[in-house]
């Protein structure tokens, strides 16, 4: 698909030289397109980009891999065997070809019906980085939603949750939420058809399956029966925020659009699932969103979790733009409903009188400086030098530096609030 515009900016200067790169891989080890906004391209050069692309693509085709499957199933247990090196599904005529490689043998519906179990997780921090919910978490965001009402979920980037949604509707009979799964990992076409999971990028809103799969989603956004929609995504933490709420506000354009008479100026119900310390890039695109308190945890990841002994702090909530007093959290896990702010929160975030609010982003209590006007974190200290709270050790000199973009302290060029309108 697309590659997104990027700009070198040096130090001094004005203006920065523009480049394209890879959307979906941020380190040049995946994907080392680069090319100069400004460069003339070669014909010879195109031709051997199409040639790469052509040799790169997924053995099998989406439709290939449901076909597949069908004949998957009607294997006897002792012929289903899912190789791991090649992460695929196989049948018997193809097990020759995987003969030193390591297989998985009887596998069952069951398992089918959990690719993300069976699949690993592709852990590449810069490009998938593929954080698995617990299951506590999942199970969280599964009732909630249901609770709320919603009938349909947009899973873009959120694969167990999909998988919960799917095997959930397939066991229970009066269990009647859909699910359509979005996600760059082709792996999961060999799970799902064609109306279950669209091949797609994020960053560039780009459904690898042309307009064939760009109907689907639209299809599926459109509230037939009454049956309302919500969004759920868990992108890459690494990602740029203004790439990702560009693709979300085109997924929202696309479900405004199946309303002929128009949605009074509605959005999409969403929830972003992103560490908390990206508040503030977020409600630079979504203004109508707001962060809750709670923690979602991971099966894989190594800080994420639930720990053995008390729980350790996620710092991945949950935003959104539903109204914050409706998104009910658990008081079994210590979370509480503040009158004041109505919202719930988290059992250490204290609502601060002078700044009228439950002011902790991380869990823990927060307390006020009167210099500052606000709340800070419970380890910093009012630093008389920089004007401002910040931990007890740290040299002035470079806070005194601020950005280089605006030149204001407190954050560095990437994260420049004046940058994101550029
Ligand atoms: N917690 C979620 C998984 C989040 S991990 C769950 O348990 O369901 C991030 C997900 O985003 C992975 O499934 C990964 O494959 C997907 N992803 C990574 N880059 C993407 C991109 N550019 N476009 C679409 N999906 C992407
Ligand atoms: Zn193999
Ligand atoms: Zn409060
Ligand atoms: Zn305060
Ligand atoms: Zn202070």
């Amino acid at each position: 698909g697309p590659a997104l515009l990027f700009v070198k900016t040096s130090q001094g200067k004005e203006e920065g030289r523009r480049f394209y790169a890879c959307s979906a891989c941020r380190d040049r080890k995946d994907c080392n397109f680069f090319q100069w906004e400004d460069e003339k391209v070669s014909e010879t050069r195109l031709a051997a980009r199409e040639e790469y692309n052509r040799n790169h693509q997924p053995f099998f085709t989406h439709r290939q891999n449901m076909d597949r499957y069908k004949n998957f199933v009607l294997l006897p247990l002792s012929k289903r065997r899912f190789c791991q090196e090649c992460q695929q599904l196989l049948l018997p005529a193809e097990w020759e070809k995987h003969s030193d490689h390591q297989f998985l043998c009887d596998i069952t519906t069951a398992r089918l019906k959990s690719p993300s179990q069976l699949l690993y997780p592709l852990e590449n921090k810069k490009t998938n980085a593929q954080y698995l919910f617990a299951d506590r978490s999942c199970q969280f965001l599964l009732n909630l939603l249901t609770d709320l009402g919603f009938r349909r979920v947009l899973s873009v980037g959120t694969p167990r949750l999909h998988e919960m949604i799917q095997s959930k509707a397939s066991q229970e009979e009066e269990f009647s939420v859909k699910s359509l799964l979005l996600d760059i990992d082709f792996r999961y076409s060999q799970f799902y058809t064609e109306d279950e999971f669209c091949h797609y990028n994020m960053f560039n809103h780009h459904f690898f399956g042309g307009e064939a799969a760009r109907e689907t989603c639209r299809k599926f956004l459109y509230e037939e029966n009454g049956e309302r929609v919500i969004m759920v995504t868990d992108p890459p933490f690494g990602g740029l925020v203004e790439a990702l709420a560009s693709s979300f506000k085109k997924l929202m354009a696309m479900w405004s659009e199946t309303e002929k008479e128009g949605r009074d100026n509605k959005e999409m119900p969403m929830f972003w699932i992103f560490p908390y310390f990206f508040e503030s890039r977020i409600l630079d695109f979504f203004p109508s969103f707001s962060m809750m308190d709670y923690q979602v945890d991971y099966d894989n990841h190594a800080l994420y979790k639930h720990g053995k002994t008390g729980r350790r702090q996620s710092p991945v909530r949950i935003f959104t733009n539903l109204t914050p007093s409706m998104i009910v959290l658990p008081e079994e896990e210590g979370y509480r409903f503040c009158t004041v702010c109505q919202r719930y929160v988290s059992s250490g975030n204290q609502h601060c009188e002078i700044c009228n609010s439950c002011t902790s982003k991380d869990g823990r209590r927060w307390k006020h400086c009167v210099l500052c006007k606000k709340c800070v974190k419970p380890s910093w200290f009012h630093c008389n030098n920089c004007n401002c709270c910040t931990l007890q050790k740290h040299s002035c000199e470079k806070a005194d530096l601020g950005c280089f973009v605006c030149g204001k302290a407190g954050h560095k060029r990437s994260a420049c609030p004046s940058l994101s309108r550029t």
